[in-house]
């Protein structure tokens, strides 16, 4: 009976043990179980992807679009299927200004515990919405929280699709619109690939910092190109 317990609790903490690992190993930005993952592209030149994740909303798309034709950036969106339905023609308006757009799932879950069937639907669903808008160039994809374990990386190098996430992300570290540039401007190297957020009211001061971003790094000497751009240009 003894020896049954002691069994008992050595599995539990084994099984708590690996469970907290692999938690911790499907939020990585740098690793995963399958494909290819890339949070940097290797590159001795001085070019940068700026990505925007979420959206496209009715309320930032006209801001944003605005400020990156006044500074003439072309940049990366990850958008998800279901704000692509309920906004009808914000997507549109981005594909006109020459601005890449990548998957983001359809609806915005953590892809952790999920079936093969919820991963195909997840991301064909929301191709086809994307293709429907007018994108007609090779789609990368970007999970949300960059969460995936085993059946989303295994169905994306099934299909030689490259999950992106990202090197530079000031939101998860400063809040204040000065701190979130000092940070960017700080820790982007070539080839580095930024996440920011900016489609919601909510993030407020990531917007304010886009434009001075932009500036900023130009200063330093990078040139923005969008993630399939940086990505044909690695070393
Ligand atoms: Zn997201």
């Amino acid at each position: 009976m003894k020896k049954l317990l002691v069994g008992f609790l050595i599995f539990l903490v084994v099984f708590i043990t690996v469970s907290f690992l692999l938690f911790q190993v499907s939020k990585s930005r740098t690793f995963q179980f399958f494909g290819e993952i890339v949070p940097r592209v290797e590159t001795s030149q001085k070019i940068i992807a700026l990505t925007f994740d979420d959206g496209p909303s009715r309320q930032k798309t006209d801001e944003i679009l605005q400020i990156l034709r006044e500074e003439n950036v072309k940049v990366t969106f990850y958008v998800t299927g279901a704000e692509i339905e309920k906004n009808p023609g914000e997507l549109e308006k981005i594909i006109a200004e020459g601005h890449e757009i990548g998957n983001h799932t359809f609806d915005h879950k953590k892809m952790l515990l999920v079936s093969p069937s919820y991963v195909k639907s997840e991301i064909v669903r929301t191709d086809e919405l994307i293709k429907k808008a007018g994108w007609t160039n090779e789609i990368t994809f970007r999970p949300p929280y960059s969460t995936k374990l085993f059946t989303l990386p295994f169905y994306l190098s099934k299909n030689n699709r490259k999950t992106i996430t990202w090197d530079v992300e000031p939101e998860t570290y400063v809040e204040k619109s000065e701190d979130l540039i000092n940070h960017t401007l700080d820790k982007t190297k070539n080839g580095s690939i930024i996440l920011l957020h900016i489609m919601y009211n909510s993030r407020a001061e990531s917007m304010k910092s886009v434009r001075p971003i932009i500036r900023g790094l130009r200063e330093k000497g990078f040139e923005f190109k969008t993630v399939s751009e940086v990505l044909a240009m690695e070393n």
